[in-house]
């Protein structure tokens, strides 16, 4: 179910005890001379619809919070950027205005790595505030196996980086006509010596925007990846939903 689409009468008709809200949170900006800028705000949405899709029961999607915390990409042209300050609150008030109509239970579905840290600071505010609220910040590429990743990506990097070999093989997979294939481009600058936990912008990082292998990325691998993305973003939606407890040491 998608939440713009239904009355309030609809709202009011859910099993809100049960219902997970899923809110994608995605950004616009740049992905290097080959992705178009819209596409962690395009993969987390459909992450998020195509699993709440398998389970309408359940699930139900708000519209994707697409003004990211994109800062370290401003040197790039066309990116948009709130503040984190701004993301935060526009996250905040999208979870408490449905927890103010009794939803319990929150997964963010994330598709931008600027927004990671603000999830959790804006997540871990609001349960403390309303410790009943069960609330969950997962990036789309969470739900992907690691075996999945080893199996299907050719190049070193086995995990999703930026336009990189992952990334850029689901938007051939989700939208292959916003790809600029003759563009694809291998890029991404590791400091010498390697300094743990460094900051950097992308312009740093990179020549042209991108970081990964992405002269490797084939639409066939995109649809392993999503495959594996939808069914296990479905089991973790539903397990959700089930209800946990905390099962004593582990
Ligand atoms: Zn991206």
């Amino acid at each position: 179910m998608r939440l713009p689409e239904l009355t309030w009468p609809d709202i009011n008709a859910l099993d809100r005890e049960r219902t997970v809200v899923l809110i994608p949170t995605g950004a616009v900006e740049q992905h290097g001379p080959y992705l178009p800028l819209g596409t962690d705000t395009f993969l987390a949405t459909a992450a998020a619809e195509e699993i709440a899709a398998q389970i309408p029961d359940i699930a139900l999607v708000t519209p994707c919070l697409w003004l990211g915390a994109s800062l370290h990409h401003m040197p790039f042209s066309g990116t948009l950027s709130h503040s984190f300050a701004g993301y935060e609150e526009a996250l905040t008030r999208t979870i408490q205005s449905l927890a103010d109509h009794h939803f319990l239970k929150f997964m963010v579905i994330n598709g931008h790595g600027g927004n990671v840290d603000s999830n959790h600071i804006t997540l871990r505010k609001l349960k403390y505030q309303n410790p009943t609220l069960q609330l969950a910040a997962a990036n789309y590429f969470d739900f992907l196996d690691q075996s999945v990743l080893d199996s299907t990506l050719a190049g070193p990097l086995k995990s999703i980086r930026h336009a990189c070999e992952a990334e850029a093989s689901l938007m051939l997979h989700k939208h292959p006509q916003l790809v600029r294939v003759d563009s694809l481009r291998d890029d991404g600058l590791a400091s010498e010596p390697v300094i743990p936990g460094l900051i950097s912008n992308f312009d740093e990082i990179t020549e042209e925007g991108s970081f990964g292998y992405a002269t490797l990325a084939t639409l066939e691998k995109g649809a392993t990846l999503w495959q594996s993305i939808i069914e296990n973003g479905t089991e973790a939606v539903k397990r959700f939903s089930g209800g946990y407890t905390y099962l004593g040491i582990v």
